[in-house]
């Protein structure tokens, strides 16, 4: 295991050659790795057969972009130019295939320019179910992992194949226990678990298997539960609505800087957001798609029915003693951008503080949100509650 698993978290983030994808697959020759893109994937499918499932979540803030921007409106978000100018430069041609969930109009999109661009690689566009019974959404959604699997393995998954898969969603949800470890930790304690560290970490799920990340998370907690480090008198606040493409890990310095502990958020929440773990007993993919309708966190790209995301976003702040929410959403993000309003007016009838911004994953200027994110930590720190009216 690493020596430092933040510095090795920090390198991982940074690498733009895909030289820890290339080391997997020298290691494990013939073996299929699959991209997927935001919001959430089932890995597991991947995992089980023996491959590597990598998270495409964009260039970030140092890529350029030359061609990616010839494929799209400027109303569009920038994640998309970005996962086009990568695959345009090679970064994905040894993937066996990729899969694109169905969260927004931009990704469904993408998915049929990439069956034009690149013509070589299977693309499945995966349909979240948008009905939240069991016995309709979940098994028309179980229907769909099962034509993923057989795109995975090149052949129908057999009975071998169905254990192989019970063993990878067990080791899942042993790595989602490992990362509400470390969230609790940070949540409690979050002086000792700098937030870009922290994000580091989880992010690092993106690009390793499972049983590495797992070493890596649980390494990385328990040096943190030891380390020397003064409580700030920050405000604790909830981060919303950047669950897609993700801001530069300098804003979310910034934030924290800015007087803003963030003990909450939705940053790459397709990775992190099981309630539960997921049934290792019943058929696998009736587990998954139990899983994902009735054992995972509300999201704004999953159908929520009844539900109330506004009294789930209340619950959160309260759970975690944070005194108000910053809504931090991708620039022309639809899935984040709609509900902000409704969750902003059932934040101001709970009397909640809140604030807002927009990113793209290559803003790289942060004066006007160091300002921002103050103010709102200095009102809150001034006048409590008194801020939210
Ligand atoms: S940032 Fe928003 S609009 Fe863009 S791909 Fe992601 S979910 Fe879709």
């Amino acid at each position: 295991m690493h020596t430092d698993p933040a510095s090795y978290a920090r390198q991982l983030r940074e690498e733009t050659t895909g030289a820890t994808i290339e080391a997997w697959r020298r290691k494990n020759p013939g073996a299929p790795v699959v991209g997927y893109l935001p919001a959430y994937a089932p890995r597991e499918i991947v995992y089980a057969a023996g491959g590597l499932a990598v998270g495409i979540w964009g260039g970030g803030l140092t890529m350029e972009i030359v061609q990616g921007d010839a494929y799209f409106q400027s109303y569009i978000c920038h994640l998309p130019r970005s996962v086009i100018e990568m695959a345009k430069m090679g970064s994905f041609k040894a993937y066996a295939g990729i899969v694109f969930p169905s969260i927004c109009d931009v990704i469904r999109n993408l998915s049929g320019m990439w069956k034009v661009l690149f013509p070589g690689q299977w693309v499945k566009y995966l349909d979240l179910p948008q009905n939240l019974d069991l016995a309709t959404g979940g098994r028309f959604y179980a229907g769909e992992m099962r034509h993923l699997a057989s795109m995975v393995l090149g052949r129908e998954p057999d009975g071998e194949y169905e254990e192989r898969l019970r063993a990878a969603i067990s080791l899942t949800n042993r790595q989602h226990e490992a990362m509400s470890e470390l969230s609790a930790l940070r949540s409690a304690e979050p002086h000792r678990v700098p937030f870009h560290e922290y994000y580091d970490i989880l992010r690092a799920a993106l690009v390793l298997h499972p049983e590495e990340h797992i070493q890596l998370v649980q390494a990385y907690t328990q040096a943190s539960r030891v380390r020397e480090a003064k409580p700030l008198d920050n405000i604790r606040v909830v981060l919303a609505g950047a669950f897609c493409e993700q801001p530069s890990i300098g804003l979310l310095r910034t934030i924290e800087r800015a007087g803003c502990y963030i003990v909450n958020h939705d940053l790459l929440l397709g990775l992190h957001f099981r309630r539960a773990p997921f049934d290792t007993e019943m058929d696998p993919f009736e587990a998954l798609a139990d899983g994902y309708l009735n054992r995972s966190k509300m999201a704004p790209f999953k159908y929520q029915g009844a539900r109330d995301r506004g009294a789930d976003l209340i619950d959160t702040v309260r759970r975690e003693r944070a005194d108000g929410v910053i809504f931090a959403s991708p620039s022309f993000c639809d899935p984040s951008l709609l509900e902000q309003p409704m969750l902003q007016d059932a934040l101001d009838e709970a009397s909640i503080p809140h604030t807002s911004f927009k990113y793209a994953e290559n803003t790289g200027q942060y004066q006007g949100i160091r300002e921002q994110a103050g103010t709102f930590s200095d009102s809150i720190r001034l006048w409590g509650e008194e801020a939210a009216r």
